[in-house]
């Protein structure tokens, strides 16, 4: 089914690494890169094995100065499979003629596929078929199945099986002066004949790992070969050598059934005892990969987007659902995990979390909200760091962090390091607030498409309240303005992180961040009147919540200042347009692409901070975010005039000024741009859906994918193209680009009732699923409003909605 394989038909080393990040396997516990099993980490593999929690922080002295990171751990590599013929060099890529090669990952199954002929140095012609999973049915286990054939040859091979603790984090050349030894070893053993496993820990998190597997040989189809077995173990690594006859046209099946446990699971006693019992207990891999398969089935059922009409767009959405769904399945609802920017698919940015879920939940909302739910509570655990950080800075209420990790402190680092220059720069970004809004937004989000009031009532209240608090004790009142204002934070534009020259970090009244805080002032009172009177009143004592705090929060989302420059123009922060201006064509002619031009700059010895630029959308984020209904509501109330081109005008404004140094810029403009300019809206949908597998950014997607960007593109249907907005408790849709959109067909789920959504001839249909049924809908469109109840159908016609203004 060409809408569901990604594949390779050539092996080329330089893309490896793009390759190994764009088909890792992963069940949302767990996910492995998709590195050929039998090569090694060096500069072409890197195998990398990632799990959700599993962080490790480490010191290293640079120069004198202690640097503490936070990183999510490479784990053993239980890949390894190596083939040695008549007890020769190991096959690798390196030293074989490939006659035929193919890389493939079935991106309905999540299985990665292997396919090569080659010629070894004595001329021997041998077909090697390697297919892998990380279960999606069965959360600790893995399994890997080769089916060998020597074509022109019999005789004798060995199969190498092994567990390797050995690894380290080496997978960003940037970080390599870090410290990337995380693990230490604990132990090896041998679960009687036939099973292997290895334990670690890490070195200051203390976590537990622990790998089994059992690795068995078969003739034709079952005929379980008898094979010689030779063990070699060492404190941090385990392998059994399968040594066995091989005949000249017949295959022979090798396989590896995998067991993956770590010490924050749950229901069991020890991990290496466990993860050893399960490995001797596993099915045959066929077997696994159906139950397997059958999982995914279930989550297809749910997620799928079909679009006939385009099947480069087709392909892409789902590649995206696919790795959304490896990184953020059902089995992660039952883990602590927050969600990874990069995914569990390489090491950028140390696996820390950001505000970048903020994309990935609307695609989760309307399908698996149980997930959202399990993700928001990531934050909520951490509620209580929070509230120390704010404390810490001199505010009330809960801080979150810009980067977080374990434990939700703040991760981000002081220094990075800019490629292009070799230098070592300070970072302030950790005054990237807005996080704090995110998570506000995020938890009203998944209420308003749940009506979940029991998650309201008992964690993202508290959470919310916090939250306000934090924006009501870092605003304060401008006497003179008779406004309330915000200094000393950055926008999502990492490139402006002070006023140039100014020895303290930060910015007065970044607009984004003003806004948002005024709606989340206006929603934390909302919250409030939701909260059952006891409820309220119990909370409210708790948090020693009075009735002047409300008051001012309701103060702010009347007052909050926000500035404005030109013809209508949203200032990104107060003074931006005293910055001067970029000559863009320069620097493009100069160094081609320069979406990071902030260390092309500085490279330079010039400062961004001087400059009118940003590196993604910042104020452009609120035309994203909200509707415009209620956006121009927002600006109303705050009394600013919003006008009919407000919009538009801003969005050009920015456009103009923007590298998109962060791909998920192209997601805000296209979702911003959507009902204003469908066309150009598309361009960049385009733009996002093949930023990944393209690599648009010349090296960053092998080092993890954009988890943003890969749920942001299917975000942008559902709600920049079909236009889901809910209002008073109604689904309203409005679709746009109905020709491109031809034939586009996808389950949802609103307040828990299953409803299909089908665009087809000048018609949207919605229809309530009858076997999804939980209770009646308002769906609308335009100003008509129905309820739907179980098997209803609406069908609208969509003429009188074409011409989108
Ligand atoms: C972007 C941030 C984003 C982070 C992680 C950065 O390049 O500027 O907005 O949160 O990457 O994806």
């Amino acid at each position: 089914m060409k809408d569901f394989t990604l594949a390779y038909d050539r092996f080329v080393p330089e893309e490896e690494g793009l390759r190994e990040a764009l088909t890792s396997t992963g069940n949302g516990y767990f996910c492995t890169r998709g590195a050929a099993e039998w090569e090694d980490a060096q500069g072409v593999h890197y195998p990398g094995t990632y799990a959700h929690g599993a962080y490790n922080r480490e010191t290293t002295v640079m120069g004198g100065r202690a640097v503490l990171n936070e990183d999510l751990v490479n784990l053993p590599n239980w890949l390894v499979l190596k083939l040695l013929i008549e007890n020769e060099e190991a096959i690798g890529l390196d030293n074989v003629e490939l006659l035929s090669y193919r890389h493939e990952l079935d991106v309905r199954h999540a299985v990665v596929v292997r396919e090569l002929c080659f010629r070894d140095s004595a001329g021997r012609e041998t077909m090697l078929r390697s297919r892998r999973f990380v279960s999606m049915a069965d959360v600790h286990q893995a399994g890997i199945e080769w089916t060998l054939t020597p074509e022109n040859w019999s005789g004798r091979v060995e199969v190498i099986t092994a567990l390797d603790g050995r690894v380290t984090n080496r997978g960003v050349a940037r970080y390599r002066e870090l410290e990337g030894r995380h693990l230490d070893p604990v132990s090896p053993r041998t679960f009687g004949a036939e099973v292997i496993a290895l334990k670690v820990q890490t070195r200051q998190s203390n976590l537990y790992v622990a790998e089994a597997a059992r690795t068995r040989a078969y003739r034709g189809g079952d005929d379980l070969i008898e094979v010689e077995r030779g063990l070699y173990q060492m404190e941090d690594y385990i392998q059994q050598a399968l040594t066995f006859d091989v005949r000249q046209g017949e295959p022979v099946r090798v396989e590896k059934m995998v067991a993956f446990y770590t010490s924050h699971d749950r229901a069991i006693s020890e991990t290496l005892g466990t993860a050893g019992r399960s490995a001797g207990h596993s099915s045959s891999f066929a077997e696994a990969l159906e139950r397997h398969a059958s999982a995914w089935e279930e989550l297809w059922e749910v997620c799928d987007l079909s679009f006939p009409g385009n099947d480069r767009v087709q392909f892409l959405l789902r590649l995206h659902i696919s790795h959304i769904l490896q990184v953020c399945s059902r089995h992660t609802a039952d883990l602590d995990a927050g969600v990874p920017a990069r995914g569990l698919n390489g090491e950028a940015y140390r696996g820390h979390v950001f505000w970048d879920e903020l994309y990935v939940y609307p695609f989760l909302n309307f399908r698996l909200p149980e997930i959202t739910r399990e993700l928001l509570m990531y934050r909520y655990r951490r509620l209580g760091e929070a509230r120390a950080a704010a404390r810490e800075a001199g505010f009330r209420g809960a801080m979150f962090p810009w980067q977080s990790g374990s434990d939700g402190k703040e991760e981000t680092q002081t220094v990075h390091l800019n490629p292009l220059s070799g230098r070592w720069e300070s970072d302030l970004s950790h005054n990237q607030r807005h996080v704090n809004a995110a998570i506000f937004y995020n938890a009203w989000r998944y209420f308003e498409a749940t009506e979940d009031l029991r998650f309201l009532q008992e964690y993202a209240a508290e959470m919310m309240i916090e939250i306000a608090r934090f924006w009501a004790s870092i605003a304060h009142f401008n006497l003179e303005r008779g406004r309330y204002e915000i200094h000393g934070v950055m926008g999502p534009d990492e490139f402006h992180e002070r006023y140039p020259g100014a020895a303290e970090g930060g910015l007065r009244n970044n607009a984004y961040t003003n806004v948002m805080v005024a709606w989340c002032c206006e929603t934390a009172g909302k919250v409030l009147e939701l909260l059952p009177e006891g409820r309220r009143e119990a909370l409210g004592a708790r948090l020693g919540l009075s009735d002047e705090e409300i008051a001012t929060w309701e103060r702010i989302s009347r007052k909050m200042f926000v500035p404005f420059h030109g013809d209508g123009i949203i200032s990104q922060f107060e003074g931006y347009e005293d910055l001067e201006e970029l000559d863009w064509d320069a620097y493009r002619d100069k160094y081609g692409n320069v979406q990071r031009l902030d260390r092309i700059l500085r490279a330079e010895r010039d400062d961004p901070d001087r400059y009118q630029l940003a590196k993604q959308a910042d104020t452009v984020m609120l035309f994203f975010l909200f509707p415009e209904r209620e956006l121009r509501r927002l600006f109303e109330q705050l009394g600013y005039e919003y006008r009919p081109d407000t919009a538009r005008k801003n969005i050009d404004y920015y456009d103009e000024r923007t590298s998109h140094g962060s791909t998920l810029s192209f997601i805000t403009h296209a979702g911003a741009l959507a009902a204003i300019e469908p066309e150009s809206s598309w361009e960049r949908f385009m733009v996002a859906l093949e930023s990944d597998i393209g690599d648009v950014q010349g090296g960053t997607t092998k080092e993890g994918i954009h988890m943003g960007v890969m749920s942001g593109t299917l975000d942008l249907v559902q709600r920049g193209f079909i236009g889901c907005e809910i209002r008073d408790g109604v689904l309203y849709f409005n679709p746009k680009l109905a020709d491109r959109l031809e034939g586009l067909s996808f389950c949802m789920q609103f307040r828990w009732t299953s409803i299909r959504v089908t665009l087809a001839s000048g018609e949207l249909t919605v229809v309530a699923d009858a076997e999804g049924f939980s209770r009646p809908v308002r769906v609308g469109v335009g100003d008509e409003v129905r309820e739907l109840c179980a098997g209803d159908r609406w069908t609208f016609a969509l003429a009188r909605e074409a011409g989108v203004p």
